[in-house]
C-alpha cells in the first residue's frame, strides 16, 4: 500500500500552513505567559472536530508511517472511543475522552497532527464572512493567566483557515460540490479509513 495520500507540493503547502499556526500560537503563549508545563489537564481529552478532507488525508499519511500492529491498536481504540463518546453523547454529557492517538502523554503523529490539536490553548478569534468576529478565550490556564489583563492578545484564526481553506479547495478539485462536509472526530476519522473520492 502506498503512503503516499497528498501529492508532495500539497504537503509542503500544509507544512506550511502548520508552521504558521505555531508561530502564531508560540507569539500569543509567550505575550501572556502560557506554557502547557506542568498542566494537570491535556488537551487530548477535548472533544475536537476537524473539517477538511486534507487533513484528513495527512493524518493517514502519518499512520501510514507506523508498524501495522500499533495502528490496529489505534483502531481499536478508536471504537472504544466511539462506544464511550455515544453513551455521554445520550446522556447530554460533553465527552472528555482521551485521544485514541495519544500515548502515555504523547501524540504518536505529532508532525501530522490536525489544525486544532496545534491552535487549541491560547485566547483566539475568527472573522465570520458575515463580519462578526467569534472570540474565544483559550484553555483555562490562558483564562486566568488573562483575567486581569487590559488587551488581551488574540491568536486570529482568520488567514490560517482562509489558507487552509483554498488548499482544501485544490485538494478536492471539481469534486468539491458533489462531497458531504466533514465534521467527524479523529476517532471516526481513523475507522473510515483515508479520504477516499
Ligand atoms: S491527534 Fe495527537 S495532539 Fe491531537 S488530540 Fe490526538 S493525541 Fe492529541
Amino acid at each position: 500500500m502506498s503512503r503516499e495520500i497528498l501529492p508532495s507540493p500539497m504537503v509542503e503547502e500544509l507544512e506550511r500552513i502548520y508552521a504558521a499556526m505555531e508561530t502564531e500560537y508560540d507569539r500569543v503563549a509567550s505575550r501572556i505567559g502560557l506554557s502547557c508545563k506542568g498542566c494537570r489537564d491535556n488537551c487530548c481529552r477535548s472533544y475536537f472536530r476537524h473539517h477538511t478532507y486534507v487533513e484528513w488525508a495527512f493524518l493517514w499519511q502519518g499512520l501510514r508511517q507506523l508498524e501495522q500492529s500499533r495502528v490496529d491498536r489505534f483502531l481499536e481504540r478508536a471504537r472504544e472511543y466511539m462506544e464511550t463518546a455515544r453513551r455521554r453523547l445520550d446522556r447530554n454529557e460533553q465527552p472528555r475522552i482521551m485521544c485514541p492517538l495519544n500515548e502515555d502523554g504523547w501524540c504518536a503523529v505529532y508532525s501530522y497532527r490536525m489544525m486544532i490539536c496545534r491552535l487549541h490553548g491560547v485566547p483566539n478569534q475568527v472573522s465570520m464572512p458575515d463580519g462578526r468576529v467569534k472570540a474565544f478565550p483559550g484553555c483555562h490556564v490562558s483564562q486566568e493567566l488573562t483575567r486581569n489583563m487590559g488587551q488581551v492578545p488574540y491568536l486570529d484564526r482568520t488567514p490560517l483557515y482562509m489558507e487552509l481553506a483554498s488548499l482544501e479547495r485544490r485538494f478536492l478539485g471539481d469534486k468539491r460540490k458533489s462531497l458531504p462536509k466533514v465534521d467527524l472526530t479523529l476517532a471516526e476519522m481513523l475507522l473510515q479509513g483515508p479520504p477516499v473520492f
